[in-house]
């Protein structure tokens, strides 16, 4: 199996490209969504994870990397999987090298979708996603047809706990601490890619992507 690691501010857009890339042989696998689908079902791990989350700081490196560790070994299907929100610090990074090894998979490449902050708080701010099944949004650049409410199935459209203003300024202070360093990271071993994605044109983003990956 081929991973992606897809780099990025929150809010950079790396949800909105990656659900765009999916296909038969191409899997995405968001941490943020994990945990959140833990969170829903009441696990363990889910009752850890909320407190960290609810105040926009990192559930710790150990936890996380359980849980990806324990997707990468169910997940056979995919030729090329998308890992969306992990690593996000330097342990984490370091745990999916050994989680690798251990799967026999590679990293193809680190893409980077670089955004300015002011873009970022923009796009958090306006960002809606469905509750039942997933699905972004947002209020001025990508509105459902129809105001609150979700194109593909129907639920009434959400906004994140976490997409409040003061735990996003938080969040963008984690961002720059503890998941910056992973640019340098991938750099270091040949295999950043960086994508411009300040910019609305999604499918500008998706061509530039489908080059690095394939
Ligand atoms: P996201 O959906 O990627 O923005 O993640 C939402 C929240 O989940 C983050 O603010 C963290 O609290 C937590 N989270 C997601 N991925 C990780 C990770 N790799 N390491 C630690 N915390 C994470």
């Amino acid at each position: 199996m081929n991973i992606v690691v897809l780099l990025g501010a929150p809010g950079s857009g790396k949800g909105t490209v990656a659900a765009r890339l999916v296909s038969d042989a191409v899997k995405h696998l968001s941490s943020g969504a994990l945990l959140r689908g833990a969170i829903q079902a009441g696990t363990a791990a889910g009752i850890q994870a909320q407190s960290f989350m609810d105040k926009g700081e990192l559930v710790p490196d150990q936890l996380i990397a359980q849980m990806v560790g324990d997707y990468l070994s169910t997940e056979t299907q995919a030729k090329t999987l998308l890992l969306d929100g992990f690593p996000r610090t330097l342990p984490q990074a370091e745990m999916l090298d050994t989680i690798l090894t251990q799967a026999g998979a590679t990293i193809r490449c680190a893409l980077l979708l670089d955004v300015e902050d002011s873009v970022v708080i923009e796009r958090i701010s306006g960002r809606l996603v469905c509750p039942g099944c997933g699905e972004g949004y947002h209020a001025t650049t990508l509105p459902p047809k129809q105001a609150g409410i979700c194109d593909r199935c129907g639920a009434a459209l959400a906004t994140r706990a976490d997409d409040q203003p003061e735990t996003v300024k938080h969040r963008l202070e984690v961002y720059a601490a503890q998941t910056f360093p992973l640019i340098a990271y991938y750099r270091d071993k040949g295999l950043l890619r960086t994508i411009d994605g300040n910019g609305n044109d999604l499918d500008a983003k998706v061509i530039s992507a489908k080059k690095e990956i394939n």
